[in-house]
């Protein structure tokens, strides 16, 4: 998924919204027997700013499926992470955290990708808490 920079400057568009899907990325799952069950839904908006950096914001969504890191047995999760990411033009300086792009075309996949590594979780829970307090044994 790309923002065509030039292209919203010569239409005056200098801000939008993204909506789309992409498949996530199975070998950022650091989690035993588990999976995307859902493609990434990403809901994002962007705004072109004065000096040509592009703001990117918004929320990545997936679900996992596999097995409950505390009981084995099958469940899935709903993930939802809310991100945000300056991307400079090359050449221009850029903050350690921020992206580059050149060419005036924004290329987000460095961007979805990180995202989604960051909001993976480092386990998987039956949603109904299967180890919880009031669920073990006296
Ligand atoms: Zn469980």
């Amino acid at each position: 998924m790309v923002i065509d920079v030039r292209k919203c400057n010569a239409e005056r568009k200098y801000t939008g919204e993204l909506h789309f899907e992409f498949a996530g990325d199975e070998n950022l799952i650091d989690i035993p027997f588990v999976s995307f069950s859902s493609p990434v839904h990403a809901d994002l908006r962007f705004d072109i700013l004065e000096d040509d950096s592009v703001s990117v914001a918004g929320e990545l969504s997936f679900s996992l499926k596999g097995a409950c890191s505390r009981c084995l047995k099958e469940t899935e999760n709903s993930i939802s992470y809310e991100a945000e990411a300056l991307f400079v033009p090359q050449g221009k300086k850029a903050g350690d955290e921020d992206y580059t792009y050149r060419n005036g075309i924004v290329d987000l996949d460095e961007f979805l990708r990180d995202t989604v590594l960051f909001a993976l979780p480092s386990a998987l829970h039956c949603p109904e808490g299967c180890s919880a307090p009031e669920y073990n044994e006296e």
